[in-house]
């Protein structure tokens, strides 16, 4: 697959989008500018790669709107060299959004087949996340604590072992909610027990499943 200039147009076509829908951290747009989302996608769906809509990619899952992305992205506030724990690797799309940021991720998967898939086109455009095939309930205790910890999959309650795996002074976003749609939070740990929420409305995700295989 390549990056072409029409690629490149689209790109822009789609940050001009985003901005208008509240997108304003400089940081994350040049990140969507970088990154080529159609490499994300299957072949078929090169063409609407740049479109505000999500994509089925593989095992029942979907890559998330650009515009959620963009969005999470932001309310995390990425600086360079944060150490960032993604849970829900999917397409890679957002890992690599976070490596152009130039974040150190670790993200988790629990579907082998999205977990290699991603690492195959992660690899390719010269990422350096790194990836672990696993349940995201348990996050990664061996490589805590991180500086941010984002939950890309909707997630039926907040996992303590993610909380216990935040920074003090660290944050969390995560999707939280049973049905089919979820609130978007943003949880400031200001100690090892005090935590501080903050709601940011409506999102639908792919739910957070543990991990049976
Ligand atoms: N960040 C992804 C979003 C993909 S959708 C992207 O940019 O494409 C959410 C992903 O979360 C799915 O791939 C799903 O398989 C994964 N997921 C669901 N429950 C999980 C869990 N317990 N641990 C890790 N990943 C999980």
């Amino acid at each position: 697959m390549q990056d072409t200039f029409k690629h490149k147009g689209l790109r822009r076509i789609l940050i001009d989008e985003l901005r208008t829908k509240g997108i304003v951290q400089e940081k994350v747009l040049e990140a969507f500018d970088s990154v080529p989302r159609h490499f994300f996608l299957d072949l078929a769906f090169e063409k609407q790669a740049y479109t505000n809509i999500a994509f089925q990619i593989g095992a029942g899952q979907t890559i998330s709107h650009p515009f959620t992305v963009a969005f999470q992205t932001q309310l995390l506030d990425i600086q360079k060299g944060d150490k960032v724990l993604e849970i829900g690797t999917g397409s890679g799309f957002q890992t690599a959004i976070l490596c152009a940021m130039g974040a150190k991720v670790f993200s988790i998967e629990r579907q082998r087949e999205l977990f290699i898939k991603a690492k195959h086109i992660i690899d390719k455009l010269k990422f350096n996340p790194k990836l672990y095939f696993g349940d995201g309930y348990k996050g990664r205790a061996i490589d805590a604590p991180f500086d941010k910890v984002l939950v890309t999959c909707g997630a039926p309650f907040i996992p303590q072992d993610l909380l216990n795996q935040l920074k003090v002074g660290g944050v969390m976003v995560i999707p939280v909610g049973e049905g089919a749609i979820q609130e978007m939070k943003r949880i400031y740990k200001l100690s090892e027990t005090e935590f501080q929420t903050e709601n940011f409305g409506d999102f639908s995700f792919v739910p957070m499943l543990e991990n049976t295989k």
